[in-house]
């Protein structure tokens, strides 16, 4: 079953025309890539399924029902959206901010129950900044924030995962960190959508992509049938070699410095 599905979707910002009929989909427990060159409209399609932008045309349903006609608290407890870059106005703590994901569980003024401290800590702990939890968020690095941001997200419990490039500020350990937490999340049933900048780890971890190019799908596969020398000087114009990765049957990019 498609949890989500975009069908033909169009959106400008003002007259600037940015995605074109894009048509995709996301099956149950999938674990679905969106790659594609800066500017491809990859997190505006992202904030297009979570909701945060509606479209000039075109329908996005979950599970069958259009987003649209689905009020936003309900929305959220199904999808949660890790964004790019979050800022924060005021300096709250680790804690307090996890605890935000809990905003479609809870009525206005009312206060959290232990269903909601078990999530917050659960994220925590699955995220691991439990350490940071009395820090004020402004005294954290930018890659301890993009985790405690994917900490929210776990404690709102949803089914569907929306990330837009989760590992941008970390450092290869905690790249690593957070695509294995996300490969558990994924074998635990939650379906999961990420945009990465780095093809191979996308190519390691997505059983299937989809490749955005001048705001349309340009192709969609197994990330064997999408990540090709010939597609990547395509779209990213760049020539690149492309081989086996050594221990997994999946495509591994290698560049080619020049006059090397
Ligand atoms: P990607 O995530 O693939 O880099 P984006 O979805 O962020 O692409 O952006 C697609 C295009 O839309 C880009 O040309 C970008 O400059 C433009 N864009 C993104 N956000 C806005 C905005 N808020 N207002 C105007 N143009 C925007």
């Amino acid at each position: 079953m498609n949890i989500i599905e975009t069908r033909d979707i169009s959106f400008s910002y003002n007259t600037k025309k940015v995605l074109t009929n894009v048509s995709l989909f996301l099956k149950q427990g999938e674990f679905l890539g969106i790659i594609g060159p800066n500017g491809a409209g990859k997190s505006t399609i992202l904030r297009l399924i979570c909701g945060i932008l509606k479209p000039k045309h075109g329908i996005i349903t979950i599970s069958g029902h259009e987003t649209r006609g689905i009020e936003r608290k309900q929305l959220a407890k199904k999808i949660a959206f890790v964004p790019q870059e979050t800022h924060f106005a005021l300096n709250f703590t680790i804690e307090e901010i996890v605890m935000m994901g809990r905003f479609p569980y809870l009525r206005a003024f009312q206060r959290e129950n232990k269903i909601d401290y078990e999530a917050r800590d659960h994220a925590l702990a699955y995220t691991d900044i439990q350490e940071f939890r009395k820090r004020p968020i402004n005294s954290l690095s930018s890659g301890e924030r993009q985790r405690v941001v994917l900490a929210r997200a776990l404690a709102q419990e949803p089914a569907i995962l929306i990330l837009d490039e989760p590992t941008s500020h970390l450092d290869l350990h905690h790249q690593f960190a957070i695509m294995e937490l996300l490969k558990k999340l994924n074998k635990e049933g939650m379906s999961i959508i990420t945009v990465n900048h780095d093809l191979n780890l996308a190519s390691l971890y997505c059983e299937r992509l989809v490749l955005l190019h001048q705001g349309k799908v340009f192709e969609q596969g197994s990330p064997k049938d999408l990540i090709t020398e010939k597609i990547m000087k395509q779209v990213y114009q760049t020539e690149v070699k492309v081989i086996r990765h050594p221990h997994k049957d999946v495509p591994h990019i290698l560049l080619n410095p020049k006059g090397e």
